[in-house]
């Protein structure tokens, strides 16, 4: 089993998502080798980097103890909806990311509520807390007052709390550690985040969560890969939500090394990518192995058109 992480943040606008990410991905290298695990990075035509496929563009993925750990954003607006549901279907657990002196803001509420009924165990992320007249002890009570309110299960309420300054790059499981890096958080995660389920040996099945069209590649496809793997130039059978089948050849696999999109030779169960060559590519669709086709269970796909804009 290919060794990942799947996580995306929840944040209200300004609380330090990016902040907290460029943290995560500048230290990743601090702590351990930077190991390529499943991945490699192609000699890639400049023009076509350029010009760089934008789509979930705040996605990130590091390495750390020899796992990759892929970061997808959420867009944080109940009008994406769809593509919210869709992106936590994807993740193992979700970071709330809390501005230790602004406390819980309505934005994330919504997020968060998806991410309690999806049954994710969030690692709650208290931010900030260098900044003077902050109360990251009362931010944690409202934090649970607030699973409470959206009817959080007991696995649930009993959520991982790090303390972060993600400006200043350092961590903490008690706010009196005189701890001075991000390794807190890279442990929590390491130990609260399940590693995905699925089968690399078993026949291919990664299921589309959001679609692009790119007018150098084509149609694009990401989601994650359940089982099997998927390699470039491979043949593939994209079932269609109505069970019918369409052939097709993936021209490209796109992954992420830091915040930079770069093209992979194969991606392995487990991991979360993009793909090209199959113009019919769309939404909640399974792209499965030719000999061996096999859907994933049918996804709600609501409001895909507005995710897009
Ligand atoms: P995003 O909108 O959630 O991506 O937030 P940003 O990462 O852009 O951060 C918003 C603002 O908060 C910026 O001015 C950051 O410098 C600041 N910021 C982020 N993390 C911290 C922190 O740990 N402490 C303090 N004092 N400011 C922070």
């Amino acid at each position: 089993m290919s060794k990942i992480k799947n996580i995306a943040i929840i944040a209200h606008v300004d609380h330090g998502k990016t902040t907290l990410v460029d943290a995560l991905l500048k230290q990743a290298g601090t702590f351990g080798e930077h190991e390529k695990v499943d991945e490699r990075v192609m000699d890639s035509d400049d023009l076509e980097k350029e010009r760089g496929i934008t789509i979930f563009s705040k996605n990130a993925s590091f390495h750390y103890q020899g796992y990759k750990i892929n970061i997808v954003d959420t867009p944080g607006h109940a009008d994406f909806g769809g593509e919210v549901q869709r992106i936590l279907k994807m993740v193992d657990s979700v970071l709330l990311l809390v501005d230790a002196f602004e406390g819980v803001m309505p934005q994330t509420k919504y997020v968060l509520k998806q991410a309690l009924e999806h049954g994710l165990r969030p690692i709650v992320v208290v931010n900030k807390i260098d900044r003077p007249n902050s109360d990251p002890d009362a931010v944690v009570d409202s934090v649970f007052d607030l699973f409470v309110e959206l009817g959080a299960n007991d696995i649930q309420l009993d959520f991982p709390v790090v303390y972060a300054s993600a400006k200043n790059g350092y961590a903490k499981i008690e706010l009196e550690d005189e701890n001075k890096d991000m390794k807190p958080l890279y442990d929590m995660i390491m130990q609260h985040v399940e590693d995905p389920e699925g089968d690399a040996s078993e026949p291919l099945q990664m299921l589309i969560t959001n679609t692009e069209y790119d007018e150098y590649v084509g149609k694009l496809g990401t989601g994650r890969i359940y089982n099997g793997k998927i390699s470039k130039n491979e043949e593939v059978t994209l079932i269609k939500r109505n069970g019918d089948l369409v052939n097709g050849k993936i021209s490209k696999i796109y992954g992420y090394d830091g915040l930079k999109k770069i093209e992979m030779e194969e991606a392995l169960a487990g991991d979360i990518v993009t793909i090209a060559g199959i113009d019919k590519i769309d939404i909640g669709e399974t792209v499965a192995d030719k000999e061996n086709p096999k859907p994933l269970p049918l996804i709600d796909i609501d409001e895909p058109t507005l995710a897009m804009t």
